[in-house]
């Protein structure tokens, strides 16, 4: 459950301050002596639904940067579920200390206890240095969980729905530059054949687009040539490729100052986080006419899936695939914003989930419990 990266204040700021400005609804400090927890629980917005994101766990160099980092990656929760349809809030918990020393069954189901006592407002799921094995250990003691292995109730993999999130956002970004969503005869450079990326090519191949594919990885770029019949390269030949169609998979801050004069293709659009190493190479790219799927929207569909859970009459498959498929109109809508406002797409995703928020925060001055079940 990674978060995009939004405007912060200088680390320095006072934490109420930073509470005010960006209209934070409420920071739990956790602490178990006798179990040696420290843990910041911090809840951006119940607007749309209960506050969701991972729990993290990480050797922080103080207190500040363990409340800052939890404050940051909440908010940025908020606007990345609001932004995909998603009605869930935002949130995020970390603990401080060495996940491969520090973590014991005790110190996660004290963690779970705490999750607990917010009856629902918060809700857990993994992030870095927590697993989902750790997320079982959670459930023992709340219900409030969303990453949870399949036999214990969850989701379980979640990288399909993700690579059918991320073709739809492809699909869109298609229409709008070639006037059709089909991916017949559109040649994509694939960057990273991992969980999501490998499912990618297959429905890429079976649209009948023309792909290239890369992977540090070598016994998996020669599996996908073996397989599939396309051709592969080596890792930073990826960006220079004759294509429409760029699809990173892999890592984030793939677009940068080094690669964006690089490529060729007409869009960017795949599953990798974070993929703009700044906000200004978001601008490069559609000084450049290309045009991107903004990163948080395009990757949501694990996420969606995921959640389905908590929507009425508990996992329907066939709801959870339907709104994955939904992302292909959210990707417009970003269009449509950024072309109303004259903004980059980035922006325009940002304003996406700001426009949600507060039309949800309306329908709650008229008495609707923000964190019912939706
Ligand atoms: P993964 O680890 O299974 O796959 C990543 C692949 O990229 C690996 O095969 C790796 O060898 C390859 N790789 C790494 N560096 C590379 C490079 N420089 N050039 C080419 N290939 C490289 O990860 P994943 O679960 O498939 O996720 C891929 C991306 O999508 C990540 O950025 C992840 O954060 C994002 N994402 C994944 C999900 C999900 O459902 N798994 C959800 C949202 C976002």
């Amino acid at each position: 459950m990674e978060a995009k990266s939004v405007e912060t204040v200088p680390m320095t700021a006072p934490i109420f301050d930073y509470l005010r400005r960006y209209r934070f609804k409420k920071v739990v400090l956790c602490n178990d002596t006798d179990i040696g927890l420290r843990a910041v629980i911090a809840i951006h917005s119940t607007a749309l639904g209960p506050a969701a994101g991972g729990l993290r766990m990480w050797t922080y160099d103080s207190e500040e940067e363990a409340i800052m980092d939890a404050l940051r990656l909440g908010r940025g929760m908020t606007y990345k579920y609001a932004a995909a349809g998603v009605n869930l809030g935002g949130g995020k918990a970390v603990i401080i200390g060495d996940p491969k020393k520090d973590k014991s069954e005790a110190l996660l189901r004290a963690m779970g206890r705490m999750i607990d006592q917010l009856g629902g407002e918060y809700i857990t799921g993994e992030d870095v240095g927590t697993t989902l094995e750790d997320m079982e250990t959670i459930y023992s003691e709340t219900d409030h969980v969303v990453t949870l292995p399949e036999h214990a109730g969850g989701a379980g993999d979640i990288s399909p729905a993700t690579a059918l999130g991320s073709i739809q956002a492809m699909r869109a970004c298609a229409k709008r530059v070639w006037g059709t969503p089909e991916l017949e005869g559109k040649s994509v450079a694939l960057q990273g054949l991992g969980m999501v990326g490998g499912k990618a090519l297959s429905t890429l191949v079976e649209a009948g687009a023309e792909v290239v594919v890369t992977d540090i990885d070598e016994e998996k770029a020669e599996m996908a040539v073996k397989e599939f019949g396309v051709k592969a390269v080596d890792p930073e030949e990826i960006y220079s490729q004759e294509v429409d169609i760029f699809a990173p998979y892999a890592l984030g801050a793939v677009i940068n100052d080094d690669t964006i004069p690089q490529l060729k293709a007409k869009v960017v659009a795949g599953a990798a986080n974070n993929i703009l190493a700044e906000e200004r190479h978001g601008d490069e790219l559609e000084r450049r006419d290309i045009v991107y799927a903004v990163d948080f929207v395009a990757n949501s569909g694990g996420t969606i899936f995921d959640t389905d859970r908590y929507r009425k009459g508990g996992f329907q498959p066939e709801r959870a695939v339907t709104n994955v498929r939904r992302i292909f109109e959210r990707i417009e809508e970003i269009f449509d914003i950024s072309e109303r406002d004259g903004v980059a797409y980035y922006r325009a995703a940002e304003r996406l989930a700001e426009e949600r928020i507060e039309a949800m925060n309306k329908v709650r001055l008229l008495g609707q419990p923000d964190t019912a079940h939706y």
